[in-house]
């Protein structure tokens, strides 16, 4: 997988062509999308229009949370299928389970139902995301594979070190979503500013060169093709330990999105 991607969240079915093709041209290679988003159509388009060929392409997606159901296998391979439709590929790189809703306890049968996806080659891996530690312990203790990825919100404000280390201890990448704290405050936290000028770089290539320091995988999403391409411009420099121990006391453990521990839609 590769540790930076694209992410089209927020983006309409009828502009994720135009923009996963701006992404591709700057040299991205993943893109991640889901079911809710509403735009695996478009950005199925876009990949295929390409024509680079499938196995350089990483494509993600996520099965939604239904506010009626819980889910059964029979459902969980009927949503499957119809993401696979609407992208009009014959398999995805990665599918994850887009939020754990363990009040609604059926989150070891989707996870039963992915192990069978898997195995059948329509996903090449799968994954979760928004699990905390105690969902991916139960996860880990009833069922056999592993998953992949835990796709979280992470960002220099909520730096998730348990996550991390959790993860870290069982062989689980560590995905950001929302790397870029959404583009709100963090961008213009003068610390950030800072480590640009000394670096020569913008405050958002600050932020996804610290994500990759780290390890962890990292998906900005960015509409405007001039940010699409700055994002991935991030290969040529390098933090020191002081700038990471500067971004490290940023933390505040402050969520922009929902709190996997209650969030049920
Ligand atoms: P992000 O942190 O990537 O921020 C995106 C916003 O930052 C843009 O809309 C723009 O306003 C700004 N921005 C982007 N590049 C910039 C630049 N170079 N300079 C200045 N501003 C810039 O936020 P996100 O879209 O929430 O997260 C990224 C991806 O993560 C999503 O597109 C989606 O694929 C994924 N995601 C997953 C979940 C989940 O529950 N699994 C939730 C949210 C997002």
């Amino acid at each position: 997988m590769p540790q930076l991607g694209f992410g089209v969240w927020q983006i309409p079915d009828d502009e994720a062509f135009t923009a996963v093709n701006h992404a591709l041209s700057a040299g991205y290679r993943s893109i991640d999308t889901a079911a809710i988003y509403g735009n695996e159509e478009g950005t199925g388009k876009a990949l295929t229009a390409s024509g680079i060929p499938r196995d350089e392409l990483f494509l993600t997606t996520k099965l939604w949370n239904s506010a009626s159901e819980t889910w059964t296998r029979d459902s969980v391979l009927r949503e499957f299928d119809l993401s696979l439709d609407k992208l009009g590929l014959d398999y995805i790189d990665l599918y994850l389970i887009h939020w754990p809703r363990a009040m609604r306890d059926d989150y070891l049968t989707i996870w039963r139902t992915f192990e069978e996806i898997a195995k059948s080659g329509r996903a090449k891996a799968i994954g979760v995301s928004n699990f905390l530690p105690e969902h991916l312990e139960r996860l880990l203790g009833e069922t056999s594979v592993v998953p992949a990825v835990n796709q979280i919100e992470l960002h220099p404000q909520l730096q998730q070190a348990e996550s991390r280390a959790f993860h870290a201890r069982h062989g689980i990448a560590t995905e950001a979503w929302s790397p870029l704290g959404q583009g709100k405050g963090l961008l213009s936290d003068p610390k950030i500013a800072e480590l640009a000028a000394k670096h020569g770089k913008t405050p958002a290539q600050v932020v996804l060169r610290w994500h990759l320091q780290l390890g962890n995988v990292v998906i900005p999403k960015s509409a405007t093709a001039s940010r699409i391409k700055e994002n991935i411009d991030v290969f040529d420099f390098e933090l020191d330990d002081e700038d990471l121990s500067v971004i490290a006391a940023l933390d505040e453990g402050k969520r922009l999105g929902p709190d996997p521990a209650t969030f049920d839609v």
